[in-house]
């Protein structure tokens, strides 16, 4: 199951054990033009947005841990609709340029079916593009996020973002009221065939993340399947397509399945692994706000940054 923890190194770096992998979360804004029920960035405080403080955090978050970043994921709110969008994107590759690091765009699709944005997109460093797509059902997908690009829009989406040379994946999540039955997932796998390069099903989770407002907390409490349910069903799918890319994996602080399933390769999010680090000291994740303070946790409010000094030799060191 550990296969790509075995990966993983950590060392210290002041008070927080740092991984040699660090996946850097640029949440770019907090707002959206759709209205998921679900939504963990509809919150009680607003983060302001500190463009001077974003850029000198970016830069120096980059200086100090630049050589550990395996990927950026650019996340909202709905990121694309943040004014800035592009003086960020310039910004990022900017301070990147040449190191290569992997960059994602999580988007609702919206504004990718204007052709003019999907070509500056295409043209921008992001590597590849992960569509949040409920449901196969446009009434039922709707319903669950307020509102829809169609199936057309997504097949033109694809069509350009490929030739670009970079990738799609569809996210989407599992819970009491959404593709809760294996028929139900093969129908949205088959549904979607030969618009994405990979689908991601993660179970809707009760959350408690910081200041999301009460009827998210609510939602999640009354349609959030039990792990068991969850692992039932998944391993269900597993089991039925298995093949030669089938695996349990730990990523990061994850616990991963993929599996190849009707021609499409399918990655199951199993659950939270939270026995196995200390997780108020272990940093896969870092995440940085628009009001330019970075965080290891789901909390604008915090700055980490002055924990950690550009200028100190680290060795990494196998847990
Ligand atoms: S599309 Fe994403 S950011 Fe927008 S409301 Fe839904 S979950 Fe939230």
């Amino acid at each position: 199951m550990a296969e790509v923890d075995k990966e993983f190194k950590f060392i210290k770096k002041g008070k927080y054990d740092v991984s040699n992998k660090i996946f850097l979360d640029l949440v770019f804004n907090n707002n959206c033009n759709y209205s998921c029920p679900f939504c963990i960035a509809r919150t009680n405080t607003y983060s302001e947005d500190n463009y001077d403080k974003w850029k000198s955090s970016f830069s120096k978050t980059i200086d100090i841990f630049g050589n550990e970043i395996d990927s950026l994921i650019i996340l909202g709110g709905e990121a694309t609709i943040d004014k800035r969008f592009f003086d960020r994107l310039s910004f990022i590759d900017e301070v990147t340029s040449g190191k290569h690091i992997f960059t994602i765009l999580t988007t609702n699709g919206y504004k990718l079916q204007s052709d003019s944005f999907l070509d500056k997109v295409g043209n921008s460093s992001i590597d590849s593009f992960n569509i949040s797509m409920m449901n196969h059902d446009p009434l039922k997908n709707k319903l669950l996020m307020g509102d829809t690009i169609d199936i057309d829009s997504l097949k033109r989406i694809y069509e350009v973002i490929k030739e670009y040379g970079k990738t799609l994946r569809l996210n989407t999540n599992v819970a009491k009221n959404n593709l809760n039955s294996l028929k139900e997932i093969e129908d949205y796998i088959r549904f979607f065939k030969g618009c994405q390069d990979a689908i991601k099903f993660t179970p809707l989770m009760e959350t408690d993340m910081f200041d999301t407002v009460s009827g998210v907390l609510k939602y999640t409490k009354e349609k959030a399947l039990s792990k068991e349910e969850i692992k039932v069903l998944f391993d269900s799918l597993a089991r039925k397509y298995k093949s030669s890319k089938h695996n349990d994996k730990v990523f990061g602080l994850i616990n991963y399945g993929e599996v190849d399933a009707l021609g499409s390769h399918i990655i199951l999010k199993y659950e939270q692994v939270e026995d196995m680090y200390d997780l108020g000291r272990v940093i896969p994740t870092l995440k940085l706000y628009p009001n330019g303070n970075l965080s290891n946790e789901w909390n604008h409010r915090k700055n980490i940054l002055d924990d950690f000094s550009s200028n100190k030799v680290y060795e990494f060191k196998s847990r």
